[in-house]
């Protein structure tokens, strides 16, 4: 059920364009949405899209990935085993200030003269530029432009060309180049829980700052986490006009400010370096080090390297990962070729920002545009990331396969304390530790261990990753299966069937249920997939398998439990309506009343109490939906039909993660006029603020949401048995173009469906076998081109 309406600022100062999201003009009145949707980072430091003058801004935030302070989470009920400690991401020393003063005028948007006005996000290259015609209250017309980056090649370090150039007459000028931390957080709403928390007080503690010539260094560092931060700059100044620097610096402080006797048509260039590292170990003077080591080698090589290395990152990156679409029938889906294929390449383009450095890490539900959700990572990156990840950057996703498998003794740790065996993974988290307040929403949701485990499953598929999967893919799969066996029990009551109870599935106006189908069913490829992978080391690497033994002190009979324990699974089914429930009570609650719920009373979350909604049939987010999408070959044709039809009129899309999921199977099951709006929703979720929430950062979950509905969906792509197939299908009105690269086992495919023919084409690589519907293709060097007719229907 789709209830919101999608906004889009007026599209003639937002023209759409394939490569960049533009603004012209200066418009106060989305300044938040911008903040986020022109946010650059690349998956360790992220800088929202405020202007270089430090304002107007709503939160003007930058923020590393990983980097937060704690705070005792205070309840007004204790109970045993409630996660204790709060993460909370930090917004760090902001370090991109520019401020312009002609003849002591101050530049600012709000009360500026704009003849001209451009700004816009560069998604082929990963620039923020901008270029502004400024006329002063005296009549003095200046050319301001400006182009940021945030490395992709060097993780540590972004930057700023900025140039003035006085068009009319001369002028004095003062560019000041600031930076600025520990400044209040404004970025708060009590009443939305979504939102992050505050800290009272301090956060960043001065531990030391310094100058040396153009250059200032700031290092604070957290209390409680104990994270230490320097943020560094340099500058270099070019133009022939007279010109001096003046350095200044406090605890929390830094200016260089240039004053220049400005001519006409001297233009003017400053190019700003800001560098960042952060350590748990390292002390301040170290880092200090570090980061001067990092200006030293950017400022000597200077700005346009930067910008080089950046285009060469993406231009790599869109080889292996754009998805472009043409010809599609602009009556169907209300937006223009263009929108559409802007929205997807920005959808794309901010998975990459939100993870592409992320090491050691894992990628924050609003990746660096935002602190809403507190930094924290959920299921949203194994769920809806990694497939896109897998198939076109898979070194990302190993690294947050990774960086999962250091979260192992955390893990043990929790599935201990709630009195089970094996591990048990956070609902939300940034050290590893569960910081989730509200259990019934946050670490009753076991299935993200099984989903941790579905990906790696994917992962190990695509890549051939064996090595991976025997040096932390089985010990996760071991300790996983184990959490699940002693979770659930043999249910006299269900038929001696293995269920498990008191467990939140994905959606979470449903909480605490028994026998969540997801979760069941989830758990059931975990359980298989652990003593599939188990048994098939014992039986080919006998070292490997008494390596995993010694880690897990594994007892063989353990695997005949998981085996035992999947076989009996119990997924609850509904004669009567033929329907998988969602859990064994969901049938027996009231539905809810759709009509008399005031259009603005969504999302449901922020209007009704929880138990309102808990004894409702009302659904958050796709659950049995998500489940027929991710095994969809445990479903067949009718039961889809079914559970969608069922399903569909009580789910309200209040969380972005299912609008994207509802999309795929309404086209499975044929109803190409929910799939468009479904699919037309979860592409603008960001670019047209579909859920009223971009302010607060990129809904990145639904971002990779939209690779999977562009290619498992319309491209029909599976991948449910080890090998990957396409059964693309056409409805018979559709007239769209749909061309995506597959990058399996080291090799990259181009999949081309056309309107009637699918092109494969092995672009790197050698050989490739994949399926086109049922029959097996072989693409060589040789003959790297097959060809063949798409099925309508
Ligand atoms: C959704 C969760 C999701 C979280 C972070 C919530 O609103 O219900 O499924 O993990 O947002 O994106």
């Amino acid at each position: 059920m789709i209830h919101h309406v999608p906004l889009r600022p007026p599209s003639r100062d937002f023209p759409a364009d394939e490569w960049n999201v533009i603004e012209k003009g200066f418009h106060p009145e989305f300044l938040a949405q911008l903040e986020t949707m022109l946010a650059l980072g690349n998956g360790y430091l992220g800088m929202r899209g405020c202007p270089e003058e430090g304002g107007p801004t709503t939160e003007n935030a930058t923020l590393i990935n990983g980097f937060y302070e704690t705070r005792p989470i205070v309840y007004a009920e204790e109970a045993y085993g409630f996660a204790k400690t709060g993460q909370t991401i930090l917004n760090v020393t902001d370090s991109k200030i520019i401020k312009l003063f002609v003849d002591d005028e101050p530049f600012w948007l709000p009360h500026a003269n704009l003849l001209r006005y451009d700004r816009r996000l560069n998604m082929k290259s990963s620039t923020l530029d901008r270029e502004i015609l400024w006329e002063t209250p005296a009549g003095k017309q200046v050319l301001i432009t400006s182009r940021r980056l945030v490395s992709f090649a060097n993780r540590h370090v972004a930057a700023i060309s900025y140039n003035v150039t006085l068009l009319n007459t001369a002028a004095s000028l003062v560019i000041s180049s600031e930076m600025a931390a520990d400044e209040p957080s404004t970025f708060t709403d009590a009443n939305d829980p979504r939102q992050t928390r505050i800290f009272a007080g301090r956060v960043l503690h001065h531990r030391t700052s310094y100058a040396k010539d153009r250059r200032i260094v700031l290092c604070h560092a957290t209390e409680k986490s104990r994270l230490t931060l320097t943020c560094a700059t340099d500058h270099a100044l070019e133009t022939s006009c007279p010109h001096a620097h003046k350095v200044s610096y406090t605890e929390d402080f830094g200016q260089v400010a240039f004053t220049i006797d400005a001519r006409p048509d001297s233009p003017i260039h400053l190019t700003k370096y800001m560098v960042y590292h952060t350590s748990q170990t390292a002390s301040a003077e170290e880092l200090c080090g570090r980061a001067e080591w990092t200006l030293d080698r950017v400022t000597t090589h200077g700005f346009q390297p930067l910008l080089s290395s950046q285009e060469q990152y993406m231009d790599d990156f869109w080889s292996r990962s754009d998805v472009r679409i043409s010809d599609i029938r602009e009556e169907r889906t209300k937006r223009s070729t263009v929108e559409i294929q802007q929205a997807v390449r920005f959808n794309l383009f901010h998975i990459l920002q939100a993870s592409a450095r992320a090491e050691d890490t894992g990628v924050p539900a609003k990746g660096l545009t935002g602190q809403a959700y507190e930094g924290h990572y959920f299921w949203d990156t194994e769920t809806y990331l990694l497939p896109f990840l897998i198939y076109t950057s898979p070194r990302i996703a190993k690294n947050l396969l990774t960086f999962r498998h250091k979260m192992l003794p955390q893990a043990r740790a929790r599935a201990r304390q709630l009195g089970h065996r094996g591990a048990m993974f956070p609902w939300r988290t940034i050290s590893g530790e569960e910081a989730s307040a509200y259990y019934a929403a946050g670490t009753a949701q076991y299935h993200i261990n099984a989903d941790i485990m579905y990906a790696l499953r994917k992962y190990v598929q695509a890549t051939g990753d064996e090595a991976f999967l025997q040096d932390c893919g089985a010990e996760m799969l071991v300790e996983t299966a184990r959490l699940w066996l002693s979770l659930g029990f043999y249910s006299d009551a269900k038929g001696g069937k293995f269920c498990v109870n008191s467990v939140t599935g994905p959606d979470e106006y449903n909480t605490v249920v028994n026998n969540n189908a997801y979760t069941n069913l989830m758990a059931r490829e975990n359980l298989r997939y652990a003593a599939q992978t188990v048994e098939a080391l014992r039986a080919t690497d006998p070292d490997a398998y008494n390596a995993l033994v010694h880690k897990t002190a594994l007892e063989p009979s353990e695997v005949e439990g998981w085996i035992k324990a999947a076989q009996s699974m119990y997924v609850p089914y509904d004669e009567k309506l033929k329907i998988i429930p969602q859990d064994d009570s969901f049938l027996d609650r009231e539905p809810w009343d759709f009509r008399n719920t005031p259009r603005d009373h969504y999302p449901l979350l922020l209007f009704y109490h929880p138990l309102n909604i808990y004894r409702k049939q009302v659904i958050k987010q796709a659950d049995v939906v998500l489940a027929m999408f991710l095994l969809g070959d445990v479903f067949s044709a009718e039961e889809k039909k079914r559970n969608f039809e069922f399903y569909d009129p009580l789910t309200t899309g209040d969380s972005s993660l299912s609008s994207c999921v509802e999309a795929i199977i309404a086209a499975q099951v044929g109803d190409i006029g929910k799939a468009i709006r479904y699919g037309v929703a979860a592409l603008l979720m960001d670019l047209a603020d579909v859920g009223g929430n971009v302010k607060d950062g990129c809904h990145i979950a639904s971002m990779g949401g939209t690779w999977m509905m562009l290619t498992y969906g319309l491209g029909g792509m599976r991948d449910d048995d080890g090998m990957l197939s396409f059964w693309p299908r056409r409805a018979p009105e559709d007239n769209a173009i749909l061309r995506f690269p597959v990058t399996y086992r080291g090799q990259v495919l181009d999949v081309e469906i056309g309107l009637e023919k699918v092109e494969y084409t092995l672009r790197e690589g050698k050989s490739l076998v994949i399926r086109h519907e049922t029959e097996e293709i072989r693409l060589t060097r040789e003959n790297p081109v097959a060809v063949r007719a798409v099925s309508q229907g």
